[in-house]
């Protein structure tokens, strides 16, 4: 392997860094306020752990919160966050996905008990306590059998049926702390405390791959945003598009 890649630039510059040298390392040396800003970066055309070192020689572009992607992997790292705060609470559940969505994300879980409008207080403030603690999403690289086993010795068997389905040789998995781990291509952001703005919003039913011969799953919605001012426009909206909606409910009424 390189002792050193050539990195370049989206400005066009160049510059030859030593091995094990991440995008955020880079960030750095331009700056600080770009480092504090770095969401994720752009590697050769994929989007890239700001924390993982790089591999070869790189075009890298960082990607900061004014980036329309960057905000997708905010949103799906806050469906982590939210879901080792469910399993910090709730140990017994199991894991289905947690994407990012249209102003938001979700995460699908099965248990027995349903959620309750108070258990969504409870994780959100659980969410908020994991997130001070400022943990990082540690990328690992697992042999496909390796992995597989483990995630059978968790009984997370839908975790196993993505993994069979979607994993070559090797898959990545993402922990958060000392307990969380869940199989996931990424990326997130650097660290929990780069999760400024997020509130949970509603528990819906879900199938397991939308297939209602499977696990019937309880689905939490949450949205998440850059600044507090973008939530509270977000849930300002949302409060609005309800008021109007009542509005329209009551005129029908009148109508009967
Ligand atoms: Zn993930």
């Amino acid at each position: 392997m390189s002792s050193s890649f050539l990195v370049t630039l989206p400005d066009g510059s160049q510059r030859q860094v030593p091995a094990g040298t991440s995008p955020m390392d880079i960030a750095k040396s331009i700056g600080t306020r770009l480092a504090e800003d770095a969401v994720v970066a752009r590697v050769n055309g994929e989007l890239w752990d700001m924390t993982r070192p790089l591999e070869s020689d790189a075009t890298v572009d960082i990607l900061t919160s004014r980036n329309e992607e960057a905000l997708e992997v905010y949103r799906h790292s806050t469906a982590h966050l939210l879901a080792a705060a469910v399993l910090e609470l709730y140990p017994e559940t199991k894991l289905g996905i947690g994407p990012p969505i249209k102003d938001g994300f979700y995460y699908d879980f099965l248990r027995e008990t349903p959620f309750t409008p108070e258990d969504l207080e409870k994780i959100e403030k659980k969410m908020v306590e994991i997130r001070d603690r400022g943990l990082t999403y540690d990328r690992i690289v697992v042999e496909k059998a390796a992995g597989l086993e483990k995630y059978r010795g968790l009984n997370e068997s839908m975790k196993c049926e993505l993994i069979e389905e979607r994993a070559g040789d090797t898959f990545t998995e993402y922990t958060l702390g000392p307990k969380f781990i869940d199989f996931c291509r990424g990326p997130h952001v650097p660290s929990t405390r780069r999760l400024k703005a997020f509130k949970l919003l509603s528990i819906a039913g879900a199938y397991w791959k939308g297939d209602e011969h499977r696990h019937q799953m309880q689905r939490i919605y949450g949205t998440a945003w850059f600044t507090q001012k973008d939530l509270d426009d977000h849930l300002h909206k949302l409060e609005e598009a309800r008021k109007r909606d009542h509005r329209v409910v009551g005129r029908q009424l009148d109508l009967i």
